[in-house]
């Protein structure tokens, strides 16, 4: 059984992912940063439902955390899937209330995490150490291409630098078996918005998304997983927008 390792899976994309993902026949390691019992309960659904999981602390913005993380993943099985699913958002601000503290936290978890988790992702899979290959999901959001104007512009701009790397790293390392695709969320229902003092924006905000309302956590989990699975072989390099059209 290969290993998957879900950043932030204790709670929305994350979570639904691992339970996808396990559900599809992977031993999935996931990680939380502050809510460890949102993270067991993950971890006891998906052995319920008769999967393999298990759940270690993490800060993405913590390099020796990313490194544990993915160490931990191997002892599951030979690392085959890296989802770098964990991010935040910040409070709703207009550039004039911006405070480098914030901007620098944000580059911090949704770049710098992401990077690093790419890199020992890459470590653990290369052709090039010996292993076989293997699949690095990103998870941005649909705000790297619509700019978030108003709401969270530097959060949009963190998400537009993980569509780049998506795009760079998936040739980088193609030649080594390696594949690298990027999720781009739409509006989905997750604690993300509250978390971002916006409590009743998928109520909001729903309704003007092209299919008439947000997404749901599940339907970005499917796009992960089938990414990371046999059926997406020759898919590399790509950017899937999932969001209903907006
Ligand atoms: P949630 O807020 O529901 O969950 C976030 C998860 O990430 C939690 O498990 C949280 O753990 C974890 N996390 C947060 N910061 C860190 C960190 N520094 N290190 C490790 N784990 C961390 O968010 P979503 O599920 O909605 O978002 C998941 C991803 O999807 C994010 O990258 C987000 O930007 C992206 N996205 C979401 C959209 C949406 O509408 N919901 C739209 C577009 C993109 P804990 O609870 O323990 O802190």
């Amino acid at each position: 059984m290969r290993s998957m390792l879900v950043t932030g899976g204790s709670r929305g994309i994350g979570a639904a992912t691992a339970r996808r993902a396990a559900a599809a026949g992977w031993a999935v390691c996931l990680t939380y940063r502050s809510d460890q019992n949102a993270a067991a309960a993950v971890v006891a659904a998906i052995e319920s439902d008769g999967g393999r999981a298990a759940a270690i602390r993490a800060d993405v913005a913590v390099e020796a955390d990313v490194v544990a993380a993915v160490e931990a993943t191997t002892t599951l099985g030979p690392l085959g899937a890296v989802v770098a699913n964990a991010g935040i958002v910040g409070e709703r601000t207009r550039v004039d209330a911006l405070t480098v503290e914030r901007v620098s936290t944000m580059l911090a978890t949704n770049v710098t995490g992401a990077i690093v988790t790419c890199r020992e992702a890459v470590r653990r899979m290369s052709t090039a150490h010996g292993h076989d290959g293997g699949s690095i999901v990103l998870v941005s959001s649909a705000a790297a291409r619509l700019g978030s104007p108003g709401e969270y512009v530097d959060y949009a701009a963190s998400k537009a630098a993980v569509d780049t790397l998506g795009l760079g790293l998936a040739k980088e390392v193609a030649g080594e078996g390696i594949r690298v695709n990027v999720v781009r969320p739409g509006i989905i229902d997750t604690g993300l918005h509250a978390s971002g003092g916006q409590p009743d924006r998928v109520a909001r905000l729903g309704p003007d998304v092209p299919v008439g309302r947000a997404g749901t956590a599940d339907e970005i989990a499917a796009a992960i997983v089938w990414l990371s699975s046999a059926d997406a072989s020759y898919t590399t390099g790509s950017t899937l927008d999932v969001a209903g059209g907006r």
